[in-house]
């Protein structure tokens, strides 16, 4: 929590008048108590990840986990806001962000790790999971495996021990290997810093990429998830049919300056505040700039 925080947005009021003309009217810092669900201090819950965005579903059907070519894909159009939803100004689209910021100025990713390779696992591993139940099971793998040729001589079945509390285990350890084997042969045993690289790994996708090029090596991408593409959606902020569309649209209007901690404030945003069944809308830092109809100010 940022100093000089005080001021007290007025969430009813401001919910409810339209967004254009409480932009400027919004305090341009925060009340201490709506401040603690925007800071780090929230990431020590977590909820089930839904899965309806998660990773890219790869090679199915099979028991190989041979690395794929990555695909050159080609962003569709942004999708428009439902009818009901203006589209948001730039002006209330930093406006947004400026209030993300003011609140927690250095969002940190909620995923124990402690290089490139052990976020790059920790992402693997996360796929339909929480990051709590992922958190509780790498201590101990990350202890005796926290670089490609110590998870290749620990070796699928031992890996598999050690993650069995997680969600898609067998899996993911046949993954975890392979993808270790494939950093050593193709990558001198480093986690490589580019997109198509990192996507012809077994088990990364897009989501996991972009969570890597983020999280590892600073780059201004914005990973989209179950949560980021709720609020990306139910916002109108940036809509989307799909991640990959609603990634396009965050491209497209989130100033630059803030594209490298948009993922983790809309993440968390998502996860505590911007909830998928009961939206806390009553201490909501942007109830008046969203364009959901079915916002509910007294919802805390
Ligand atoms: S909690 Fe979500 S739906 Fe409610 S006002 Fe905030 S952004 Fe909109």
């Amino acid at each position: 929590m940022p100093p000089g925080t005080g001021e007290t947005p007025d969430a009813g009021g401001a919910g409810s008048a339209p967004a254009e003309n409480t932009v400027g009217s919004i305090a341009s810092a925060l009340p201490s108590v709506m401040a603690t669900d925007y800071t780090g201090t929230m990431a020590r819950k977590t909820i089930p990840r839904g899965g309806d965005s998660r990773q890219p579903k790869r090679r199915s059907s099979g028991s190989r986990a041979a690395p794929a070519p990555a695909k050159a894909r080609r962003r569709p159009a942004p999708s428009p806001p439902p009818a009901a939803l203006t589209t948001w100004t730039p002006g209330e689209v930093e406006e947004a962000f400026r209030r993300f910021r003011a609140a927690n100025p250095a969002p940190r990713g909620e995923l124990a790790h402690q290089d490139p390779f052990t976020l790059l696992i920790a992402v693997v591993l996360s796929a339909q999971a929480t990051d709590a139940g992922v958190n509780k099971a790498t201590p101990k793998l990350f202890a005796v495996a926290d670089t490609p040729e110590k998870m290749v001589a620990l070796g699928e079945l031992r890996l598999r021990e050690l993650i069995k509390t997680i969600g898609l285990y067998r899996t993911k350890a046949k993954n975890i290997i392979a993808l270790s084997r494939a950093l050593i042969a193709e990558h001198g045993g480093r986690v490589p810093h580019d997109r198509e690289a990192l996507e012809a790994l077994p088990g990364v996708g897009r989501k996991t990429a972009n969570v890597v090029l983020n999280g590892a090596f600073g780059e201004p991408v914005i990973a989209v998830d179950t949560h980021v593409f709720r609020v990306a959606n139910r916002t109108g902020l940036a809509p989307g049919k799909t991640p990959f569309e609603v990634e396009g649209s965050l491209e497209a209007v989130v100033p630059e300056k803030y594209k490298r901690h948009a993922h983790h404030w809309l993440i968390l945003h998502g996860r505590y505040v911007c909830k998928a069944l009961k939206p806390a809308c009553g201490r909501c830092l942007i109830n008046d700039l969203c364009r959901w109809p079915d916002k509910n100010l007294l919802s805390v």
